[in-house]
């Protein structure tokens, strides 16, 4: 909840200013009873006709007078609550794209996805709501209670006795409510997920006509969540039926103990008019001050969740130099006896080095799930190494600040993503770069011919994804944002697959020649992508199982040499 004040209270100023336009306007409602009474028991017995018109009319233009002061306090609720929402939203956004791989994946993609979209929209309804019933309510009940002691204390004491038994029991179901909706939004998460998975691989989905199947498993999503609402909803609608029926058994006694009073001479006839009005007010109050409680219940769960990403502590931060060693600047990457697990339990990379000198490319091969893309990740610091040390320039990289660590490298990573936008948008992606840089880019990654065939050329406009384009086009574009700015460290993660064997060899011969100055990473599953590689690495459960040239691993790696000869055959030897 610190969050919703902490940016309510950033739009103090138009809060203010609407919480008092909201006061007045419900001070206003409260008095028409009073002069309700007034007119009633002090000036219909004067037979003025032209005292209860002016009365009237006063009644009339107070009424306006808080319609419109309402509707004004409203706009600037519904502002403060738009901008505080806004600001959230940001903050939430800004966090989630900081979050270390290992923190977004432990909060898992649709949940931050619905954190970001749903929750905050709970907090936003709540925002403004708080602004408009929750200065109004409180007003009309207390003021309410103040006056009707002054008009007669024996009738308030009859409402005053049953307002606890309303307050108790809104505020133990409301407790009841937060673990419910944490619930609920946690089914929606997984709602997500299958929506996600859907709108990724819908093209499989048709392919296999697997529409029911995908159906079901949405629909059973969709029931768990909207059961789980239902259990939230239903448990918070419970407040209802206790209020009404202590509000109508008040109801009751307040007109039966009046009718005794006005009877007995001990209350004026338009005293109990007006109380009873004060009395509806005081009830229709306390059932908005419930639904505020709903509103709470549903707003403190979505808030928790946003809050616990907010605050998740930045990690990989650069770490201080003078704690990790330095290591020869002779080499430009090394890797020294590095393993990492991403559950504790299995190593994924166990016990890798090798050293690369500026300018050397290296290859990396083995199966599929063998840690070839992970062993990137850890290069890039998405995750921390569990032990040993990865070194660029002879210097840790956990001593490098993000920024600098990642302005050294080109990259395409395995199913990298293209989002909506222009092709030159796409391979710039918002770095430095000039024209001639992305030109020369989309020429090494023999991307140039396709661009420039395709309608506006660099203007071409891709959709979300790349669907507009062919398997082997996307991956194009990809290497060419890779290329292009001549990076420091150029990585290829599986970004030759979808070529055809004449555009993977040009590629190839292309970046052998023109990239001279960039240490290059190649992950392939081909032999062919990697074998005029300086040294190729190859992987088989996270263990470096092989390290050479290809020549070398053709004596040596019988592994390395049966692959060779399934995708090469006699071109091996
Ligand atoms: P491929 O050729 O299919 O791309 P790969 O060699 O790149 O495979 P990795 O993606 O590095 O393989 O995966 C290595 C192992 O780590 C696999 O067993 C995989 O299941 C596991 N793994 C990968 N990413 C995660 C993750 N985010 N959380 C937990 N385990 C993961
Ligand atoms: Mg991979």
């Amino acid at each position: 909840m610190k969050y919703i004040i902490k940016h309510m209270l950033m739009h103090k100023k138009v809060a203010l200013w609407g919480i008092t336009l909201k006061t007045i306007a419900t001070l206003a409602e409260l008095a028409l009873p009073l002069i309700l009474e007034h007119i009633i028991d002090n000036v219909a017995p004067t037979g003025s006709l032209t005292m209860m018109i002016l009365w009237g009319i006063a009644m009339i233009l107070i009424s306006v007078a808080a319609f419109l002061l309402h509707i004004n306090a409203n706009r600037l609720a519904s502002l403060v609550a738009r901008k505080s929402t806004l600001g959230i939203r940001h903050d939430l956004f800004n966090t989630t794209i900081r979050l270390s791989a290992a923190d977004a994946d432990r909060f898992t993609v649709p949940s931050l996805e619905s954190r970001i979209t749903s929750d905050t929209y709970n907090i936003h309804q709540f925002t403004g709501m708080i602004l408009r019933m929750g200065i109004r309510a409180p007003i009309l009940l207390f003021g309410g209670i103040f006056v009707t002691v002054f008009m007669d204390p024996v009738l308030t004491l009859v409402m005053v006795v049953l307002l606890p038994i309303i307050a108790c029991s809104v505020f133990f179901i409301s407790k009841k409510g937060v673990p419910l909706f944490t619930a609920t939004q946690k089914k929606l998460d997984k709602m997500i997920g299958v929506l996600r998975e859907n709108a990724v691989g819908i093209r499989v989905i048709k392919a296999l006509t697997k529409y029911d199947y995908e159906k079901r498993r949405f629909d059973d999503a969709n029931k768990e969540h909207v059961k789980s609402e239902k259990i939230a909803s239903m448990t918070m609608a419970s407040v209802n039926p206790i209020m009404n029926a202590v509000l109508n058994i008040g109801t009751t006694l307040v007109i039966f103990f009046g009718a005794y009073r006005v009877m007995g001479k001990q209350m004026e006839p338009g005293a109990i008019i007006s109380f009873i009005q004060f009395f509806t007010m005081i009830s229709t109050s306390m059932m908005a001050v419930t639904r505020i409680f709903v509103m709470y219940s549903k707003a403190s769960a979505s808030a928790n969740r946003v809050a616990e990403v907010i605050e998740t502590p930045e990690s990989l931060l650069a770490e201080k130099i003078e704690d990790y060693p330095c290591r020869s600047r002779e080499y430009h990457v090394e890797f020294k006896d590095v393993s990492f697990s991403y559950n504790g339990k299995i190593n994924n990379i166990d016990n890798v080095s090798f050293a690369l000198k500026r300018g050397e490319k290296l290859g990396i091969i083995g199966a599929t799930g063998s840690g070839k893309s992970t062993l990137i990740y850890l290069l890039m610091r998405f995750y921390d190494v569990d032990s040993g040390g990865i070194y660029i320039d002879g210097r840790d990289i956990r001593t490098y600040d993000k920024e600098t660590l990642h302005k050294m490298f080109g990259v395409a990573l395995q199913n990298d993503f293209i989002r909506n936008g222009s092709i030159e948008d796409n391979i710039r992606f918002d770095r430095e770069l000039s024209r001639e840089q992305i030109e020369k880019g989309s020429r090494l990654a023999q991307a140039r011919d396709f661009i420039e065939d395709k309608e506006g050329g660099f203007d071409f406009v891709l959709n979300s994804k790349g669907t507009n384009l062919s398997g082997g086009q996307r991956q194009r574009i990809l290497v060419s944002r890779a290329l292009s700015g001549d990076p420091d460290i150029l990585i290829l993660d599986d970004s030759s697959s979808a070529l055809d064997y004449k555009t993977d060899a040009a590629l190839r011969k292309a970046i052998f020649s023109e990239m001279n100055s960039s240490t290059v990473f190649i992950v392939a599953q081909r032999v062919s992508s990697v074998m005029q590689c300086d040294r190729i690495l190859v992987l088989d459960e996270g263990m470096p199982i092989a390290y050479g040239t290809h020549d070398e691993l053709i004596e040596t790696c019988e592994i390395y040499k049966e692959i060779s000869m399934s995708q090469m055959g006699g071109e091996v030897e």
